[in-house]
């Protein structure tokens, strides 16, 4: 069985130590129940929040997962900081400390004509 820690983690570095101990505690777990593993099919980043895809897991596993990605929210999805996190940005949802945020270009956005037909 493929640990959690060989497959893509397709987000930012920030948010690595989040499913690190979601990974960590799986590794444990499985070692432990081979017969009946938990078994993740995908992590990664979803507007603007952690999405970690998983299947079969325990309680206890279950919790882990949710804590982790409701701290995602909280966390800047670059560097990890969790001062001034927020998630908007014109068009974007990611979830970025101010800092990160001056880095990361706007979308932009065209504005829409409104026309008037008589
Ligand atoms: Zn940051």
């Amino acid at each position: 069985m493929k640990s959690i820690k060989e497959m893509p983690w397709e987000c930012g570095k920030g948010w690595w130590p989040l499913i690190e101990k979601v990974a960590s505690a799986i590794d444990s777990f499985n070692a432990a129940h081979p017969d009946s593993p938990v078994e993740v099919s995908q992590i990664k980043q979803k507007f603007g929040g952690l999405r970690i895809y998983h299947y079969n897991a325990s309680e206890d596993i279950r919790q882990l997962i949710d804590h982790a990605i409701e701290a995602s929210w909280h966390t800047c999805e670059r560097c990890g900081s969790i001062t001034g996190v927020t998630t908007n940005l014109e068009g974007y949802r990611l979830t970025l400390c101010p800092e990160c945020r001056k880095e990361i270009k706007p979308r932009v956005i065209t504005k829409r004509k409104i026309a008037i037909i008589r």
